[in-house]
């Protein structure tokens, strides 16, 4: 069985490794739950989509709300991407970070008037505009500042990404975008307004994809409205498609982002548009894969043996230290996620549900896993390096866990674990 995060993530003689540093080794150095990340990998994924563009006019902007550590930023900033943002606390990371205002992309459905300033006086490179109204706010706020927005309209193409509703993204009915039919009229607007240029059209369906068609009919839904906005004498320069190719986490047959990639340059060159720039915003493909999070087995309470296993006393719970306040993906859609022990154990299997300690009966990770444990066994769940951290919270008023990024044969602590007493520093007794 080849493990999904493979070849950076391998078990080597028994002992779950990533990039060829020991996990368990880590769990105990750095202490759980503890994120890991390889920075191997993020590079690898970034290079498969940069590989694929070469000698295109071309941006890849990773969608840093996936995981935006700054560490993490910094090792892509490095590597010649750019960001696509969705608030001004993401753009105020990137520029932490080292990365470049002239590189990011400006998403998100409800951009404040302070954060269209912030990234207006940054100098970002496109707002990505998700409605006629934000046109209006947006010109007023560059008009003010005497500077002028570049501008791409998100175009909700309505396709079917055909993935879960919470991160389907590029139908009718979700909020994202301007109407397709709408789309022409709302370029017309933008074209006439002053503080505004029209530099771009981009789209965004979805996430954890694993098909080409969503992309390439979405792809021709956008090239349609390009030939007719350009024929209504307004030039567009780029064409971004989005973000949201899917990774593997189970059994899940993604097309790699070199296909993904080969594919939308087919059809912009059959279409005659193979002269634009193209613009991507991968965020889980990236850094999904590339990251695990370590987990110590506190106690198990095994089930009965001597009832039916449909008894609900037949169930083994084995508790972990990591819960959904770490890791909320299986709380919040009920997604499965390989979890792995670091070091195989001999004994006979059980079958677990692995939950955490947080008081919810929706606080687990993985249900019905065999595995041999023990007290004090390091877990770990894997594909974990993609809306991991970034959604993790302090439910329970429990701190959150520390990150540490590997580079070669280096263990960099990047982030430090949350301390108690930072969590209510800013409260006050009344
Ligand atoms: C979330 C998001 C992305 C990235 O999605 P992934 O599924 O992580 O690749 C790209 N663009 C926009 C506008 C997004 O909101």
């Amino acid at each position: 069985m080849s493990l999904p995060g493979a070849p950076f993530l391998a078990r080597v003689d028994g002992a779950l490794q990533l990039e060829g540093h020991d996990l368990a080794e880590l769990g105990a150095r750095f202490g759980t739950p503890l994120f890991v990340y390889s920075r191997g990998a993020m590079r690898a994924a970034l290079d498969e989509y940069l590989l694929a563009l070469k000698g295109r006019p071309h941006l890849v902007c990773y969608a840093m709300k996936a995981n935006s550590s700054l560490a993490v930023l910094q090792t892509f900033a490095q590597a010649g991407a750019g960001f696509d943002i969705v608030s001004g606390g993401e753009l105020a990371r990137v520029l932490a970070a080292g990365g470049r205002a002239d590189r990011v992309v400006f998403s998100g459905v409800g951009k404040s008037p302070a954060e269209m300033r912030q990234a207006l006086q940054a100098g970002v490179r496109c707002f990505n505009v998700e409605s006629e109204p934000e046109l209006d706010t947006l010109n007023a706020q560059a008009l003010a500042l005497g500077l002028i927005a570049p501008i791409s309209l998100r175009v909700n193409p309505d396709v079917d990404a055909g993935t879960h509703p919470y991160i389907a993204t590029g139908l009718k009915g979700n909020k994202f975008g301007i109407a397709h039919d709408r789309a022409l009229a709302a370029y017309r607007r933008a074209a006439t307004l002053p503080g505004l240029k029209v530099l771009g059209i981009d789209c965004h369906i979805g996430s954890q994809i694993t098909q080409l068609e969503p992309y390439i009919d979405a792809l021709d839904r956008l090239l349609d409205l390009v030939e007719g906005v350009e024929a209504a004498g307004i030039p567009i320069h780029h064409v971004d498609v989005g973000g949201g190719l899917g990774i593997t986490y189970t059994d899940e047959t993604p097309p790699r982002a070199s296909a993904l990639v080969a594919a939308v340059l087919a059809r912009m060159d059959a279409r005659g548009h193979g002269h634009r720039e193209l613009l991507f915003e991968p965020g889980r493909s990236l850094v999904g894969n590339a990251g695990v999070l370590l987990t110590e087995v506190m106690v198990l309470k095994p089930g009965r043996d001597d009832v039916p296993e449909t008894d609900g006393a037949a169930k083994s719970f084995c508790i972990v230290d990591a819960a959904m306040n770490d890791m909320v993906r299986p709380a919040m859609y009920e997604a499965w996620m390989g979890i792995e022990p670091c070091r195989l154990r001999a004994e006979t299997t059980r079958r677990w549900d692995i939950v955490g300690p947080v008081c919810e009966s929706g606080d687990w990770l993985g249900r019905d896993r065999d595995m041999a444990l023990a007290p004090g066994d390091t877990l770990a769940v894997l594909s974990a390096g993609a809306y991991g951290m970034v959604m993790s919270s302090n439910y329970n008023t429990r701190p959150r866990a520390a990150e540490v990024l590997l580079d070669g044969p280096e263990a960099h602590l990047i982030r430090e674990r949350e301390d108690v007493a930072a969590l209510f520093a800013g409260e006050r007794l009344i």
